[in-house]
């Protein structure tokens, strides 16, 4: 594993996208509409950043199942809550690789008629990007690879280191046989 964002790194964007957020809002009511699991640690951090009145749900959807590359499968495994129509929500999500899971989610979402409905990704990668759906709030770009921590999980392991590494699972499995 190698480390591509320190703590203090994502700190800053972090406190940068929630000073976005509170300026576009101001005393707006927003609900944060969390996805499980990978973005709870990011939008706990990120809650705690913006200065307007906020309320939280989750959804869960699962896309990759175990594996390091989209499926473009989406199974929807929980759903929020609260009632959306009528809200400024925010979608809160780890990363953005194709873009298919968001671009089915919004849709999704936008069927439920919230007032506004934007993003905020921690992270966006380029590369394999196959959606036009924007991302409002981005906080670091990258082009490819697979990444793991703050959140984010290989196998539903890693996502409590508190910086992010790029990880290679066919090197662990070497070292595992080593
Ligand atoms: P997309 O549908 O945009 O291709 O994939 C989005 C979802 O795939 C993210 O919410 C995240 O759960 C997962 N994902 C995409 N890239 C990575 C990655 O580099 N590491 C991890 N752990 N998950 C990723």
């Amino acid at each position: 594993m190698k480390q591509l964002y320190s703590k203090d790194y994502i700190a800053r964007q972090v406190s940068r996208l929630g000073s976005e957020i509170s300026q576009d809002y101001q005393n707006e009511e927003i609900l944060l509409v969390i996805v499980l699991k990978g973005a709870m640690v990011f939008a706990t951090d990120l809650a705690r950043q913006i200065t307007c009145p906020l309320a939280m749900d989750f959804i869960c959807v699962s896309s990759y199942g175990g594996q390091t590359t989209s499926t473009g499968k989406i199974t929807f495994k929980k759903d929020l809550d609260t009632d959306i129509q009528g809200k400024h929500v925010i979608v809160v999500e780890d990363i953005i690789d194709t873009g298919l899971t968001l671009q089915v989610l919004t849709q999704h979402l936008q069927l439920r008629k919230p007032a506004s409905l934007k993003i905020c990704s921690l992270i966006s990668k380029q590369k394999h990007r196959k959606t036009s759906t924007k991302v409002d709030y981005c906080g670091i770009t990258m082009d490819d690879g697979f990444i793991i921590g703050y959140g984010l999980d290989y196998n539903e392991l890693y996502r409590n280191l508190d910086a992010i590494y790029t990880f290679d699972p066919s090197q662990q499995l070497a070292q595992g046989d080593a």
